[in-house]
């Protein structure tokens, strides 16, 4: 998805498919489009406010957290009861507080730590990464904070920018963020090329090279890459390792034909993002997809709906093309970065139009751009249908397969979301990626590790640097999650509303979980805090909105 969601606005499905196309200029057949963003977008969203003296506590010189069952993301089994003892913004030391069964182990050091969190019977868990992420913008969500927010509430304390915004934007958050003067996770800077820069369309090979050697300097930790044209895609991918950034491609249909992902792999992209790519590569009668005579890829439901027509265009899962598919990918170290969860109202709209969290957490100008609509980027249920949604679970169910085939025999798949889209709101839409991993046939143990080890080690990878978190054990950053419930036993406890269990003592229906605590970079955040003041932000939208269509109503009496 791309956030360009203003010129979107401007000038509706032209400027929509052009920006989802990662605007490759030169590519004749699309339609033109500004490759650097326009001030414009940079304006259409606001910086976080300062992070207030009540926001998050800390970071201290000793904190510990104790007593607590630990799934420390590498994908070894839950341990416990630890402690978890951090200085300042690192983990010091990860010790047994006691025997299962048996009361905690009294006196245990540290003794003098100027913070505790009591963990007795929850669960640790390190940070989540979110690889695949936009921070929205008017008209959607005029403030950055929105995301932030919820990202941190669902225990997301990295995220991939592809991009957050603009450059300048981005940079300067990214770097407020480090110094934890806002309240955010951590940013990883992904750029599409050609933005930030005022040089122009990255439309020649010799302008791909510049442009990454600029992005290097600015601020960039990484490509967004379209399907450019396989001279472009070269250098671009070329200068990127060669300046130890990192790359991700959303292989859009207008270039795929000439740049699927086992060709994108081949000349050195580091992930594969979304489906895109993959069912090309596959194709089994075809070197293009078979679209019907009427397409028309500018129209996103014609878009969105072909894609899943692919589903039984491709070799046969399993067959020996499949195999030699992805153990190509494995030899070339290509991670996938699916975003499942973006694409999943396609099987099934009613229960994410209705999803239970909307009427707290989504900003009501959020679900307006959610709404079928042909100037809103992924709002394409102008008259979505069974036979769509069928597609759409059969398309999944490949899908599903691939990305497991791929995890079994050794493969990369990490988390991304993508949220901000097709009623996906942030920080839900996570965890709703979380649990479609486990329905493609991840074990919950290699969920976390995707969400976790997975996506820490795509991020540094292109930096020749070991891993800085994503992982329990001492000497890494102190970026964790808690929460009162055991994932493992169902991801739904991680949702801000948590899970709706029956509480058998009492005969009444309880929504439990939703995380506790995100620790991010040694400061602890009540999650729940958050939360409330995300649900604050929607309610005050509310009443605006409430208050305008009044006195509207007023005006029109007065008259
Ligand atoms: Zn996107």
């Amino acid at each position: 998805m791309t956030n360009r969601t203003k010129s979107t606005k401007a000038l509706g499905t032209i400027a929509l498919v052009a920006a989802a196309l990662s605007a490759a200029a030169g590519a004749q057949q699309r339609p033109a489009a500004p490759t650097a963003p326009a001030a414009s977008e940079e304006e259409s969203i606001r910086p976080a406010p300062n992070r207030r003296s009540d926001e998050g506590k800390g970071p201290f010189k000793t904190l510990v957290i104790r007593g607590a069952m630990l799934i420390d993301g590498t994908g070894a089994p839950p341990r416990g009861p630890v402690d978890i003892v951090v200085e300042g913004n690192r983990i010091a030391a990860v010790r047994s507080a006691g025997t299962p069964g048996l009361p905690l182990r009294p006196n245990r050091g540290p003794q003098a730590a100027d913070h505790e969190v009591d963990a007795t019977g929850m669960y640790v868990l390190p940070g989540f990464v979110d690889l695949h992420v936009h921070a929205g913008g008017a008209p959607k969500n005029a403030d950055a904070e929105y995301a932030y927010k919820l990202w941190l509430a669902h225990g997301v304390t990295t995220v991939r920018g592809v991009p957050v915004a603009g450059n300048a934007f981005t940079v300067s958050e990214k770097a407020r963020s480090a110094k934890n003067e806002i309240v955010a996770p951590r940013i990883f800077n992904y750029q599409r090329p050609g933005a930030g820069w005022d040089r122009g369309a990255v439309d020649t090979p010799e302008k791909g090279a510049e442009w990454v050697r600029w992005a290097k300097d600015n601020g960039i930790d990484g490509l967004k890459l379209g399907a450019y044209p396989p001279e472009i895609m070269a250098v671009l991918l070329r200068e990127a390792k060669q300046a130890n950034l990192g790359s991700t491609a959303h292989l859009d249909q207008g270039g795929v034909a000439q740049m699927n992902a086992i060709m994108a792999a081949r000349i050195g992209l580091g992930t594969v993002t979304h489906f895109y790519g993959h069912f090309e590569s596959l194709l089994k009668d075809y070197v293009v997809q078979p679209y019907p005579a009427g397409q028309n890829s500018s129209d996103e439901y014609m878009r969105f709906g072909q894609v899943a027509r692919l589903w039984d265009k491709i070799h046969e899962p399993g067959g020996p093309e499949w195999k030699a598919y992805l153990q190509e990918h494995l030899k070339l170290g290509t991670t996938f970065d699916p975003t499942l969860t973006i694409y999943s109202a396609g099987r099934d709209v009613m229960r994410f139009r209705a999803a239970e969290w909307h009427d707290k957490y989504t900003l009501p100008s959020l679900m307006d751009f959610y709404a079928p609509s042909r100037s809103s980027h992924g709002a394409y249920w102008f008259d979505w249908t069974t036979e769509d949604e069928v597609a759409w679970r059969n398309f999944y169910q490949v899908w599903f397969r691939l990305m497991n085939d791929y995890k079994k025999m050794g493969g990369r798949v990490a988390t991304g979301s993508d949220s901000g889209f097709i009623y996906q709101t942030y920080g839900f839409g996570y965890v709703n990626e979380l649990e479609m991993l486990q329905e493609a046939g991840f074990h919950p143990l290699e969920v976390v590790q995707s969400a976790t080890r997975n996506g820490a080690l795509t991020l540094f990878e292109p930096q020749h640097k070991p891993i800085e978190f994503g992982v329990v054990r001492a000497g890494l950053l102190a970026d964790l999650v808690i929460v009162d419930q055991n994932p493992l036993q169902n991801f739904k406890v991680l949702y801000g509303t948590g899970a709706v269990r029956l509480n058998d003592k009492t005969g009444k229906v309880e929504h439990v979980g939703g995380v506790k605590y995100t620790i991010k970079d040694g400061i602890v955040y009540d999650a729940k805090q958050l939360l409330a003041e995300v649900a604050t932000m929607v309610e005050k939208q509310k009443k605006e909105r409430a208050g305008k269509s009044t006195s509207t109503a007023a005006s029109r009496e007065a008259r």
